[in-house]
């Protein structure tokens, strides 16, 4: 245990389950310890214009978790500078998510766009100070006197108005008597720096949007980058954490609130941003995905939103497992999705209790088993801990099992049930297959008739012979109908991102949805509930679900298919 873990926050999660040391965090020892800091303050800033993913999932168990980890205090701070994005239902959606992966900011939770008022006045300063100007060349010209990479800009003829005609100006912007387009504030800092940032960029421009927290009060708008470190300098950040796509904008972080004179002034750090395969991350891609229907809403069990995860019935304590496990690190990789699967097992496995439900039935009579006969058999919750407690399972002369359960002609690895073979019912019998029955026009097996063992009640022969499988049934006549709604990768690639057009990689069967059979215990289940359908995968009772119709989607398979087959792909290689 290392020092930090003495230092409890009550109301959020436990703390810091990394344990890590990675170098954000050697950082803020280093600033501990030297004095800079005596408390840290961190912050989450998404900005309200989509819901969050398990990329930001990341973020938020960075920026939190360090606040936890070192007693600090983390913001909730919705990034909302550009009107025309940007919506009030992401800003509900986003403090569901964060709160529900199990962090809480207390009363500090706070919007960009309230400090529009000392951001407007800022600027004014900037003015004053001859560090910025009004800009009046179209967006084409802007953009064609940037310069490259490798050669500098071009001064813009209004960089020396005086200082006077700026303010009024900029005052006429605010007042809202230009058009959009027409002009633009613009920092004054150096057209011949080598990194673009810094060529003179647009601080504020015009925008004749109602904002959903300001509503008509402006016309003119903040650039990301200026409001973003004036917001930190407010709140009294001093790890300002973003994604490395920012690192060439630190200069410019910098830059203004060094010539602002703040009091707070954050140390920006980056880190690398999550990239999982078989998903898109961008914001843009996820609300095309919704808007075009490919699927049911931001909260699709198959989106790699944080509300789709929680609707499929991954936990939030596997999330965070999750984003422990992969660390925080400057180098851009791609994390397999089977960890983050890896993850929600290892959780679900703890905390759901085991229950049999069939999804593709095949009927299965047992010739010796007396007609109208029911038995209720004891059927623990766990195989290996009793405090689980047990349900009684109806067990009857008709019963269903898996389909895939069943092979007429079984080839040398196939240890389940066939013509001639034994196999043991979970919790029950033993059960012989004696002969099979076929619709007579298209051949399909449609009924396997079978008999008992009457000693083997509970699952053990008297003369301890041996079976190769257990499988699970339900009770035809006392199974409950349900809607199982059984997920795969919404996309068939690797890294859909890749290549021109992500939505030509989308998996046709992402959605099976199947009528199954469930034991009767679970009739009173519970939208949230969580199960193990044994042998099947872990299940979670949907928000859809009706007492006359419940609804469970499949969180996941018990066994991590996707590394199985991508092992024999390798191995076939
Ligand atoms: P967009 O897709 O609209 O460009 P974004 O993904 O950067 O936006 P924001 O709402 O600005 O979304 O993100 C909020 C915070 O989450 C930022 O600090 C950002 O760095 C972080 N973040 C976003 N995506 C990831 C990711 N894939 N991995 C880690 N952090 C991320
Ligand atoms: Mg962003």
């Amino acid at each position: 245990m290392n020092s930090e873990d003495n230092v409890k926050n009550p109301n959020s999660a436990p703390l810091d389950e990394s344990g890590s040391n990675d170098f954000i965090r050697a950082i803020i020892k280093e600033d501990l310890k030297t004095g800079k800091h005596q408390t840290i303050r961190t912050r989450f800033p998404p900005e309200p214009n989509g819901y969050l993913h398990i990329g930001h999932a990341k973020s938020i168990c960075l920026n939190f978790g360090l606040a936890q980890a070192f007693g600090g205090l983390c913001n909730l701070r919705m990034d909302d500078t550009n009107p025309v994005k940007e919506d009030i239902e992401y800003v509900e959606s986003i403090q569901e998510d964060v709160r529900w992966l199990g962090f809480s900011w207390d009363d500090r939770l706070f919007y960009a766009a309230d400090y529009f008022d000392q951001m407007y006045e800022y600027a004014e300063q900037l003015i004053k100070q001859g560090q910025a100007y009004v800009c009046s060349l179209s967006r084409e010209d802007t953009k064609s006197t940037r310069g490259t990479l490798i050669e500098g800009g071009q001064e813009s003829p209004y960089r020396n108005r005086p200082i006077e005609e700026n303010l009024d100006l900029f005052r006429r912007m605010k007042a809202g008597e230009f058009e959009e387009g027409t002009h633009v504030l613009r920092a004054k800092i150096d057209m011949n720096s080598p990194n673009i940032n810094m060529r003179d960029p647009a601080i504020y421009r015009i925008r004749k949007a109602s904002h959903h927290r300001t509503g008509d009060k402006w016309c003119i708008y903040p650039m990301y980058d200026y409001a973003h470190c004036i917001s930190d300098s407010i709140e009294g950040i001093t790890h300002s954490i973003c994604t490395l796509e920012f690192e060439n904008h630190r200069p410019l972080y910098d830059w203004f609130l060094d010539q602002l004179h703040v009091k707070c002034h954050a140390q920006q750090i980056e880190f690398a941003r999550l990239n999982v395969t078989y998903t898109v991350m961008s914001k843009r891609k996820l609300l095309f995905l919704v808007k075009e229907k490919h699927v049911r809403g931001w909260d699709d069990p198959r989106m790699p939103t944080i509300s789709g995860m929680r609707r499929r019935g991954y936990t939030p304590q596997a999330i965070r497992n999750f984003c422990a496990k992969i660390g925080v690190g400057k180098a851009e990789t791609t994390v397999d999705f089977s960890l983050l699967e890896y993850c929600v097992r290892e959780d679900l496995e703890k905390i759901s209790p085991r229950v049999m439900a069939v999804m593709h039935p095949l009927k299965v009579v047992i010739e010796n088993y007396p007609e109208g006969q029911v038995e209720e058999l004891d059927a623990p919750y766990h195989p290996d801990d009793p405090s689980w407690g047990s349900r009684k399972v109806p067990f009857s002369r008709v019963i269903y099992i898996e389909q895939e359960d069943f092979m007429e002609n079984p080839p040398k690895k196939f240890f389940r049930l066939a013509p001639g073979r034994e196999v043991r019912l979970r919790y029950g019998y033993f059960i012989k297959c004696v002969s099979v029955v076929k619709d007579p026009t298209t051949g399909a097996i449609v009924e396997l008739r079978c008999t008992y063992d009457p000693s083997t009640k509970g699952g053990n022969a008297p003369d301890n012979r041996r079976v190769k499988s257990t499988l699970h049934w339900v009770s035809a006549a006392h199974a409950i109908s349900a809607e199982a709604r059984l997920y795969n990768q919404l996309f068939t690639k690797e890294s859909p991102d890749e290549g021109k057009d992500f939505l030509s990689f989308i998996n046709p069967k992402s959605l099976e949805v199947v009528t199954c059979y469930i034991e009767p215990s679970l009739a009173t289940c519970k939208v949230g509930d969580r199960f193990q359908f044994e042998r099947i995968g872990y299940f979670y009772v949907d928000l859809d679900s009706q007492p006359n119709h419940l609804v469970f989607n499949r969180t996941i398979t018990l066994k991590d298919t996707w590394a199985k087959i991508q092992q024999k792909e390798q191995t076939a290689e």
